[in-house]
């Protein structure tokens, strides 16, 4: 079973907190067979960080993501990008998680400016890119929501899918790549990743080039599932799924930011409308 060590601490030692004899709805999409199954949470003996050990071959959780996960996360509906995105864009924002998220990350991107904790760019328009956002609405919701509270900025998405290249109609900007370090597309002002960290083979790796990509001033924003999960739902829930390979904690967070430089400026833990334990942080380099 893989990984056979810690992601944070490197310890090899770990003990079980959710074990599974079968391939899930995600895995038998792409073909992982019943034959030897073997897939487990575990929390590290030493730093107590979750993470997943499995015994299929580990690029297929490439697969998975880009293929099994997006379609069936959709509820199999089978609906175009396209399609998904003008429906949710044009949800009132009361309703919408992605005006919420904006709305907090632009508030405090504005204190911490305010307060003089993050230097103030004097560029304009400020840049943000989205990383791994495909669909496009959380970008097109931001930049809505930003244009609410009158700040001025330019947005783009850098995503190795091609369905989300209809944004360019809006004026939203659309890499079609790996976030990797040979992205280089100027600075940013902002870079966001929901729910993006859980599912990456190399987190570290992920977290390097968007140091490497921020502004002075600038702030990265991550958001994913919180570890309070297994505390507080059954082994079958879907955030236990097997796409997911971590499961953050905040220590874990901020030993990684700390790795690239970055530190923690925000950081909370909500439960969503659908019951979903959320851990977000806004870091950069004070
Ligand atoms: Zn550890």
């Amino acid at each position: 079973m893989i990984p056979n060590a810690c992601l944070i601490c490197r310890c090899p030692d770990a003990s079980t907190v959710f074990s599974y004899e079968t391939p899930d709805i995600y895995e038998r999409a792409v073909g992982v067979s019943e034959e030897g199954y073997r897939r487990a949470w575990v929390r590290c003996t030493r730093c107590g960080f979750h993470y997943s050990r499995y015994g299929r071959d580990p690029q297929i959780i490439h697969t998975i993501y880009d293929h099994a996960y997006r379609d069936q996360a959709g509820g199999f509906r089978r609906e175009s990008a396209e399609a998904t995105f003008e429906r949710i864009v044009a949800l009132p924002p009361a309703e919408s998680e992605s005006a919420r998220r904006a709305e907090t990350i632009l508030m405090d991107l504005g204190e911490l400016t305010a307060d003089g904790v993050l230097a103030d760019a004097r560029d304009r328009p400020l840049r943000m890119l989205d990383v791994g956002g495909g669909n496009g609405i959380f970008v097109y919701v931001f930049r809505q929501q930003a244009g609410r509270n009158a700040s001025d900025w330019s947005a783009a998405i850098v995503d190795p899918g091609a369905q989300g290249q209809f944004v360019e109609r809006f004026g939203i900007g659309y890499f079609q790549r790996r976030f990797d370090d040979a992205f280089a597309a100027g600075l940013f002002h902002l870079i966001t990743m929901n729910y993006l960290l859980e599912h990456v083979a190399d987190p570290r790796a992920v977290l390097q080039t968007a140091a490497a990509n921020l502004a002075t001033g600038g702030a990265l924003y991550i958001e994913v599932p919180d570890a309070l999960a297994f505390q507080r739902r059954p082994p079958e829930d879907d955030i236990f799924n097997a796409c997911h390979l971590w499961m953050f904690d905040p220590p874990a967070l901020i030993t990684l930011l700390s790795e690239v430089g970055l530190s923690s400026l925000r950081m909370r833990r909500t439960k969503s409308p659908r019951g979903h334990y959320a851990l977000s942080v806004l870091a950069g380099r004070p």
